[in-house]
């Protein structure tokens, strides 16, 4: 094969009859050429691409607090120490190649000509590295431990990440809501080690060597499977990015969450973490709500489409001509529903037994709880309640 990368670690014996005439590709070069496009670490912050590490950091970034009164702004980042041997001539810049005639920073991989002819000014000006004028050496990466010693003495192979950030905060007017500026600070903070790849295209931590081998990975939406075998369905939320949420059913047929497959918690404990504080706000969310209002000792339930087939305990007259719209004790069919709707019948006297089962929505200080079954007992403190009420049934 003509070109082929010479394996130095084992002689390969070609004993193809057809000799190649295509050269070997460096498969290698993808994964490292990704990698460096991903760190841009030999680019200053305003030559660098919107992509790998500088868009994970800008979709990240504002961060703010959630009173908004103080926001972190991302402004660049650094890779690794850039420095001369004597550590005098220091910063990335200075590790790139310039032209003297028009002062032109050339990008990292621009190719010349032999006769160095800048492509920015045309001048036959000299293209050169900067020189340390303490040491003469030129700047460079400065690497703790080569891979090498990485593997021999079981460190991981990386170099600092420095981020620059800004931090603004704000004064708020208690009453106007108005906010003043209170003051900016800009810092440079280290922010943790990023591992860099070998010339072989991987990585070493902790003096192992690893290669990133891409995964499959789950589509994002809403899944639902059915529960085992009792008749229920487990709903799973997996987003593009952040924590899996997945509910389940436990024997005693309470519904649990689970986030990022972790300790499973109550659903209800989630609820209210998102901001369903009570526990009316979390019946509702899962029952249809009723609401009832006693009147005079009588029962009344507001009239609802989900109320037909219930049984009707006193006779309903329309309001206007006092004709009898519907008798005691008949089923609440749809015609009849429609018919005290055109009259403008807001409310009906339903039989007590439509209330059996029935669970409270609405909390009544001293009379009822949300969540608690109404019995015959709450019946009478609730006769003297004026106020409508929700009920559910579960
Ligand atoms: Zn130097
Ligand atoms: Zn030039």
């Amino acid at each position: 094969m003509l070109n082929e990368t010479k394996n130095i670690y084992r002689d390969r014996i070609d004993f193809s009859k057809i000799k190649g005439v295509f050269p070997m590709p460096d498969m290698l070069a993808i994964q490292r050429k990704s990698y460096k496009e991903y760190l841009q670490m030999e680019l200053l912050p305003e030559e660098r691409k919107d992509i790998g590490l500088q868009a994970a950091f800008k979709d990240i970034f504002p961060v703010s607090d959630f009173k908004e009164t103080t926001q972190l702004d991302f402004i660049s980042y650094a890779i690794g120490n850039w420095e001369c041997k004597c550590g005098r001539l220091k910063g990335v810049e200075n590790s790139r190649r310039k032209c003297s005639g028009c002062g032109t920073l050339l990008p990292p991989d621009a190719e010349l000509t032999e006769k160095e002819i800048c492509p920015y000014c045309n001048s036959m000006k000299t293209i050169e590295v900067p020189l340390c004028d303490h040491c003469g050496d030129r700047v460079e990466l400065k690497l703790k431990y080569s891979p090498h010693e990485c593997l021999q003495k079981g460190y991981t192979f990386s170099v600092p990440l420095r981020i620059k950030v800004r931090l603004i905060s704000w004064e708020k007017d208690p009453v106007s809501k108005a906010k003043r500026l209170k003051h900016i600070k800009e810092q440079e903070v280290y922010f943790g080690d990023i591992p860099l790849m070998t010339e072989k295209g991987t990585f070493i931590f902790n003096g192992i060597e690893r290669v990133v081998v891409s995964q499959l990975q789950r589509s994002p939406g809403v899944f639902f499977r059915p529960g085992d075998g009792k008749g229920f369905f487990i709903g799973k939320i997996i987003p593009y990015r952040g924590a899996w949420v997945e509910f389940e059913y436990d024997g005693k047929n309470f519904l649990y969450v689970r986030l990022d497959r972790k300790k499973k918690f109550l659903a209800s404990v989630f609820l209210r973490a998102l901001g369903f504080g009570s526990n009316e706000e979390i019946l509702s969310l899962f029952y249809q709500t009723y609401t009832l209002v006693f009147k005079k000792g009588t029962l009344y339930w507001k009239l609802d489409e989900n109320l037909v087939g219930k049984t009707v305990s006193a006779e309903v007259v329309h309001p206007k001509t006092k004709k009898v719209i519907m008798p005691v004790r008949k089923k609440l069919t749809r015609e009849l529903f429609e018919k005290l709707q055109a009259a403008k019948v807001d409310v009906v006297a339903l039989s007590p037994k439509e209330l059996e089962g029935a669970l409270a929505v609405t909390q009544i200080p001293d009379v009822m709880d949300s969540n608690m079954n109404i019995d015959e007992d709450l019946w009478e403190k609730l006769a003297q309640y004026k106020e409508p009420f929700e009920v559910c049934f579960p």
